[in-house]
This record gives structure tokens, sequence and C-alpha cells, in this order.
């Protein structure tokens, strides 16, 4: 298990995450085939990439040969085993479900050779738990990327109980070779970054809903007063209501009250306001 040595990779899930893990993968010179379960999320996903790569060559960060490189190594698959075969890692980036992790983990257990490394981007689940699902678990992995992938730095990687130090020093170099700065981070609820940022979204809607200020607002405290370069109610319409929530109800659980997501989250998400991916979250996005 060598970074040096990866030269074909699968990101299974082709949504917000998942295409943007693709691009930078590809754009590092890692063949990247995207796989999802519906062919439709795969064509949007390397739409995306293709659309991004080519906003960076319009603002000149991009040298079009670098974009049609890395556009060469990307692939769209809807057979999660096929594509799997012959990669030497495989990230998952489907919804933060659990059941769902567990069961894809188990599937690439048994259809990957042991020297795959195996990395979930989950933002808040157990690493321990997933890697559990596989007979194979230390290699098993958390490589938890940022929205939107392709722009910021930070990848969390995380440490399950299981994961062995290669796999680790793996994720870790990987991370570097595409261009990231990765931060060493034990398996426990929420990581360094989803605990401490999820109290600060909270804590905003909460202000939003007991009519503190507005929204435009509350982030604006945050990015003047604090220099966050976006502010928290922003940030949530970014990642999306949906996958917040879910991280809030999980870390409610796990680590206490602070995390109760507000009545507005949940109305929002019931309402199908899921942020900018929905046009609608606690600022209107258009369609
Ligand atoms: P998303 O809903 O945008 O995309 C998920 C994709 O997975 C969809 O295209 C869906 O069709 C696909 N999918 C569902 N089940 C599948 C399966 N069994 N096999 C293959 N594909 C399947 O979700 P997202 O926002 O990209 O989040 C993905 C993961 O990344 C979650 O664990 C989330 O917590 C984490 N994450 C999200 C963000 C963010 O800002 N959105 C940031 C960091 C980490």
């Amino acid at each position: 298990m060598n970074a040096a040595q990866i030269h074909r990779a699968v990101v299974v899930g082709a949504g917000t995450m998942g295409h943007g893990i693709a691009q930078v993968l590809a754009q590092a010179g890692i063949a990247a085939t995207l796989v999802d379960i519906d062919a439709a999320c795969v064509e949007r996903g390397l739409a995306a990439i293709r659309s991004n790569l080519d906003k960076g060559v319009e603002k000149g960060k991009l040298a079009a040969p670098d974009r049609d490189r890395a556009l060469a190594l990307l692939s769209g698959s809807v057979h999660l085993e096929q594509a799997a075969a012959g990669a030497q890692v495989v990230i998952e980036a489907v919804p933060e479900r659990m059941e769902l992790k567990t069961d894809l983990f188990a599937r690439l257990d048994a259809s990957t050779a042991a020297g795959v490394l195996l990395a979930t981007n989950t933002s808040s689940l157990s690493i321990s738990q997933i890697a559990a699902a596989c007979r194979t678990p230390e290699r098993v992995v958390g490589m938890h990327f940022f929205n939107p992938v392709h722009l910021m730095k930070l990848v969390e990687v995380v440490r399950a109980k299981q994961t062995s130090a290669a796999a680790a020093t793996c994720a870790l170099d990987l991370a570097r070779r595409i261009g990231k700065e990765p931060i060493d981070v034990r398996d426990s609820p929420g990581f360094a970054s989803s605990r401490l940022g999820l109290v600060i979204g909270l804590e905003a809607m909460r202000m939003l809903e007991q009519g503190v200020a507005s929204a435009e607002d509350i982030d604006k405290a945050m990015v003047l007063g604090y220099g966050f370069p976006m502010g928290p109610l922003r940030l949530t319409d970014l990642v999306g209501l949906d996958v917040r929530l879910a991280i809030a109800e999980y870390l409610s659980r796990e680590i206490g009250p602070n995390f109760q997501p507000p009545a507005i989250l949940r109305e929002k998400v019931a309402r199908g306001e899921l942020g900018k991916k929905s046009g609608r979250g606690f600022y209107e996005w258009g369609t």
C-alpha cells in the first residue's frame, strides 16, 4: 500500500463530494471512475467536473492541456464491482447513512484485493463501525474532504481503531499527492472539523429562529468579526441542509444535546429546502 503507486481509483457516489474527489484525483494523474447507482447522477457528476475544469481554464488557473489530460483520465459506471477491479484505492461518498456505508464496504471488501485502500468520506460516522463490516478492516480509513473539493485544501485522515499504520500513511500521502493538506485525526464522533463546525452552524440556526438577526447579518458577524471565509448559514446551504441534519442527529446521540437539530432545520428539510442543490435553503439560489 503505497500512495506513489496508485494509478487507478474508484469514487463511489457521484454527488456533491464524489465528483469533486474524482476531479482532484484525475488532475493529479490518477485514472478515476465515478460510480453511482443512478446513471443520470454519473452523467451529472462528469458534467460538473467538465464545467469546473472549463471555468479553471477560463480564469487562467488551469492550462487547457492539463484540463484535457484530466478529462481523459475520467470515466463513469453503474457497476461497482467491475469498476473496482484493478483500482488501488476506493473512496466512498454515498449519503450519510451507516447501513448504506456498511453494505458498500462489505461489498468492496469482498470484491477487491486486500492491498487496496478503502476510504470513506463520511463527515461524522464511526470509521471503526464501517471498518467492522470488512474482513480486512485494517485497510479502512477516513478521508474527509471539504466542499467544494477542488478548492478546499483540507483532508481529515481519520484512523479507525482497526486502521493499520500503512493504510493511514497511504491516505496521508495520497492526500498530499493530490495537492491537499491532510490532518491526522483519531476516530471520534464528528472528528476534528464537523464537531466544531456544526456547533457554530446549529447555533446560527437557533439565533435565526429566535429572531436575533437575519441570516445575512448572522453570517456577516462571523465573516467580518471572526475572519470566517463564509458565514455558517451560507456554508450550510452549500453543504446541504439534509446532510447537516443527518450529522446533527448522529452527534446529538453520540455527544449530547448541544447537537440537537433546531426545528427550523427539520422544517426546511421536510419542505425540500436543502440549500444550493435544491435552489433554496437559508438563502435563495434560483434553480
Ligand atoms: P450527495 O447526496 O450529493 O451524493 C450522494 C450520491 O451517492 C448520489 O449521487 C446517490 O445517487 C449516490 N448513491 C446513493 N447510494 C449509492 C450506492 N449504494 N452506490 C453508489 N452510489 C450511491 O451526497 P454528498 O453531499 O456528496 O455526501 C456524500 C458523503 O460525503 C456523505 O457521507 C457526506 O456526509 C460526506 N460529506 C459531504 C460534504 C458536503 O459538503 N456535502 C462534505 C464532506 C463530506
